[in-house]
């Protein structure tokens, strides 16, 4: 984003950081609740639905967090800007799921065999607190534009289900004596959790190795840029990712002549032209002149004893 980008959606950042701001504090006021909640009815399938709004809540949170942080840019420290910092939040979400699931688990395996009376009355007022102030927040955020707006209206949707089947477990309680159906529920929750969590790791895993980013080809991209004009060979090429979304490149290229600053100005146009075509947003490209010994190869050889 441009300079001038950045100053047009200025405003429109800053709304956007208080709705998210907004939905980080209902989201944590709401989790605290459900936590008490589960405490009090000694139901083990609201622990888990709580652990899971906690994992929502420190989304919200670390969106909120770098909505703010990417209005600041880039600093002389962290000369790339704040977007890797996503990726530490995506881990530190996924090891709080992990430990909030062990902790349910912990709580809900033992009650398979020896299950207790889970307060059924006060879990149907939490199951219909939770179903609606999961469905406001599905209405609201509905009726926005955008990719993202259509994602977590699907995961609303998941939230949705998910107090539905606590609400319809605590009902079944009221009427029959089958006190299992609370910690196996809460098991089937904690897995639903456990599998989101290992699957967004997995994602992040190339990213944090700077694998070749999935949807661009380093081949391709090698091939287009020797196939430029005056090219003779391509070395020392990287596609990377800082947060598994904007794409880099480097290379160092080999021309088959010597050109003036014209011709120079013009190869440079081209580069520009061809990462932009394979949606890369980042690029820095080394010039060799026949003859000349690449700095790369020429520091190994130094380094060899
Ligand atoms: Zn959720
Ligand atoms: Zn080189």
């Amino acid at each position: 984003m441009s300079a001038g980008d950045a100053q047009t959606h200025d405003h429109h950042h800053h709304t956007a950081a208080g709705n998210i701001g907004m939905a980080f504090f209902l989201n944590l006021s709401f989790t605290l609740v459900e936590f008490v909640g589960g405490w009090l009815t000694g139901s083990t399938a609201i622990l888990a639905d709580a652990v899971h709004d906690l994992g929502d809540s420190f989304a919200f949170g670390q969106a909120w967090y770098f909505e703010r942080l990417s209005l600041a840019g880039q600093s002389e420290r962290y000369s790339y800007g704040y977007r890797r910092f996503s990726l530490v939040g995506a881990l530190l979400s996924a090891l709080i799921l992990t430990g909030g699931s062990v902790f349910v688990l912990v709580q809900a395996v033992p009650r398979l065999v020896d299950p207790g009376t889970p307060d059924a009355s006060g879990m149907v007022v939490l199951a219909l607190i939770g179903v609606g102030v999961n469905l406001l927040a599905m209405l609201r955020i509905g009726k926005t534009e955008g990719m993202n707006a259509r994602l977590v209206t699907l995961h609303l949707l998941e939230d949705v289900l998910g107090w539905a089947a606590v609400l319809v477990v605590a009902v079944v309680l009221m009427f029959w004596d089958i006190p299992v159906l609370d910690p196996l529920l809460a098991v089937a929750i904690t897995l639903v959790i456990l599998f989101g969590a290992l699957r967004n790791l997995r994602s992040m895993l190339p990213v944090f190795l700077q694998a070749v980013p999935e949807g661009v080809s380093l081949e391709a991209v090698v091939r287009d840029a020797e196939g430029l004009e005056g090219v003779r060979a391509v070395h020392s090429a990287h596609i990377w990712s800082q947060d598994g979304r904007q794409k880099v490149f480097t290379a160092h290229l080999e021309l088959e002549r010597e050109l003036d600053a014209c011709a120079y100005t013009e190869l440079k146009r081209r580069i520009a032209g061809l990462v932009r075509r394979h949606g890369i947003e980042h690029s820095t490209v080394e010039i060799e002149y026949p003859g000349e010994v690449c700095r790369i190869t020429e520091e190994k050889k130094e380094e060899e004893p």
